[in-house]
C-alpha cells in the first residue's frame, strides 16, 4: 500500500524529519576524538524525548537504541558502544524522530578529525548522491529514475560500490512503508511516483566493493572488504518537476562547521603578521 498524504500530513512529518535535523546537528556539536559511540546515543535519546518525540529505532523489531551508528567499515544498523570514537575515523548516524503520529527519517555520515581525502572524498559523493535522488522525486517519474540517478553517480561516474541489500523505502505513520525505493536500477522501472506520496532516499555507498554481510548480532552490517562506507539519507516529498526534503542537512553542516573549527583551534598556531 503506498499512501498519498495530505499537505497537513506533510507538515506533520517535515516537522518530524526537521527535528531527526535538529538531533542530528546536536550530534554535530557533540562529536570530537575520544567519546563513546554509547554516549552519542544517551544524548540523543535525552534530545528527543525532551522535545517531545519518541526515537523511532527503539524498540523497531528489538532494536536497542535511539540511533543507529555506523563507523568506517560498517555500513548501517550499528550499535551504539563503548567504541571510542579516534581521529580519522568516520561515523555515519541514523535517527528517526516520531510524533504526532508521523515519523521522519534521515542519516548522516560525520568525518571526526582528519579523514583521508579519499574519504572525504566517498562523503562528498554520497551526499551529492541524494540530492540527486531528491531531484528524481518528481510527480510522473518512476521509484527506478531515483535508483538510477543515485547509482549512475556513485558507480559509474565515481567508480564506488552501492549497496543492493538495503533500499530507501515509504515513512509515514510506519517507519518503513512501501514502496522500496533501491540505490540501483533502470530509468522508467518500477512504481509510478505521484505528488504527495513520502519517501526516505539512502544510498549506502562503499569505497570498495558493493558486497555486505551482517554481523552475528543480526543488525550490523560492514562491507566485505572492511573498506570505508558512507549513508546519507533525506525524508522526501515527492512534487511537480522535482521532489522536496523535508530533512535538512544546512544546520548539520554549519554545526559540522564551527565543531571542526573549535576542535582544530586548539592546536593550530595563530597565524600573526
Ligand atoms: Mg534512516
Ligand atoms: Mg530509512
Amino acid at each position: 500500500m503506498i499512501y498519498i498524504r495530505s499537505n497537513d500530513e506533510i507538515e506533520i512529518i517535515r516537522n518530524s524529519a526537521l527535528m531527526v535535523s535538529a538531533t542530528l546537528t546536536e550530534v554535530a556539536k557533540f562529536l570530537k576524538p575520544g567519546i563513546t559511540t554509547i554516549s552519542i546515543d544517551k544524548m540523543a535519546e535525552q534530545f528527543i524525548r525532551d522535545n517531545g518525540g519518541i526515537p523511532s529505532f527503539k524498540g523497531y523489531h528489538g532494536f536497542p537504541y535511539s540511533l543507529c551508528i555506523s563507523v568506517n567499515e560498517v555500513v548501517v544498523h550499528g550499535f551504539p558502544s563503548s567504541y571510542v570514537l579516534k581521529d580519522g575515523d568516520i561515523i555515519s548516524v541514523d535517527c528517526g524522530f516520531y510524533k504526532n503520529h508521523y515519523h521522519g527519517d534521515s542519516a548522516y555520515t560525520f568525518a571526526i578529525g582528519d579523514v583521508k581525502p579519499e574519504i572525504l572524498r566517498l562523503l562528498r559523493v554520497t551526499k551529492e548522491s541524494v540530492a540527486r535522488g531528491v531531484a528524481k522525486a518528481a510527480d510522473s517519474n518512476r521509484v527506478g529514475d531515483i535508483s538510477y540517478a543515485v547509482e549512475h553517480f556513485c558507480a559509474t561516474e565515481n567508480r564506488y560500490g552501492v549497496v543492493r541489500e538495503l533500499v530507501g523505502h515509504g515513512v509515514g505513520r510506519e517507519l518503513h512503508e512501501d514502496p522500496q525505493i533501491p540505490n540501483f536500477g533502470r530509468r522508467g522501472d518500477g512504481k509510478k511516483l505521484r505528488e504527495g506520496m513520502v519517501i526516505a532516499i539512502e544510498p549506502m555507498i562503499n569505497l570498495g566493493t558493493k558486497d555486505v554481510y551482517t554481523l552475528k548480532d543480526g543488525w550490523t552490517v560492514v562491507t566485505g572488504d572492511g573498506k570505508a562506507s558512507a549513508h546519507f539519507e533525506h525524508t522526501t516529498a515527492v512534487r511537480k518537476g522535482a521532489g522536496e526534503a523535508l530533512s535538512s542537512f544546512t544546520v548539520i553542516e554549519a554545526a559540522e562547521q564551527a565543531n571542526s573549527e573549535l576542535n582544530s583551534s586548539y592546536y593550530t598556531p595563530a597565524i600573526t603578521a
